[in-house]
């Protein structure tokens, strides 16, 4: 259909007149989220402290994930996106909080980048300590807290497994003497085995 000069003028004018008014519908949807926002914040806040409708929303969520599996996983994914400070922030707060499962975890990513199979028992620093009696698996010295090395037994850089069966607990001497040399050979060349 062709336009004459007079229809696409009041053509363009009706445009111009309807996204205008569009943005200002833009604008007070925005008001009005925000509002909405502080409202079920505020409801929210008021009605967690009741522990009967804490379990219903947790079950009620449980559910959710189990219907659209993989949802969680892209939700995660969006708010990192979307706001990379706070969530930094918060996983900083959690490892404070987690100093054992920090350890695990950064090693499981580490073995992961590597394409190595093997698991890390997310405690294995605490059953190292039990094992190892808290002394260092080389020295025998006594492991000091905050200078306790997890160490692979065989090196990953030396195709070592990363597995809870690959590790033990080094002090911070031992451990930087080790380095990524073959085990055998650094054991003889403390003095042990022959
Ligand atoms: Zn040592």
């Amino acid at each position: 259909m062709q336009m004459s000069g007079q229809g696409l003028q009041s053509f363009s004018m009706l445009h111009h007149r309807i996204t205008g008014e569009n943005s200002t519908i833009v604008k007070d949807a925005n008001m009005y989220s925000e509002a909405r926002k502080e409202y079920f914040a505020k409801r929210y806040a008021e009605k967690s402290k009741n522990p009967e409708y804490l379990k219903l929303m947790a079950d009620r969520a449980r559910k959710q994930r189990a219907k659209n599996p993989g949802y969680t996983k892209k939700m995660n994914a969006k708010r990192r996106s979307d706001n990379p400070e706070k969530e930094r922030a918060r996983c900083r707060a959690w490892f404070a909080k987690n100093p054992d499962k920090r350890v695990a975890y950064q090693q499981n990513r580490e073995a992961k980048k590597r394409a190595l199979t093997g698991v890390v028992s997310v405690d294995i620093r605490t059953k190292l300590i039990r094992l190892q009696r808290s002394k260092c698996a080389c020295c025998k010295e006594n492991l000091i807290d905050g200078k306790i090395h997890l160490d692979h037994i065989m090196p990953i850089t030396k195709d070592g497994l990363h597995d809870d069966s690959n590790l033990q607990l080094l002090c911070q001497t031992c451990n930087n003497q080790k380095y990524n040399k073959d085990p055998i050979e650094f054991m003889q060349s403390r003095g042990f085995l022959i």
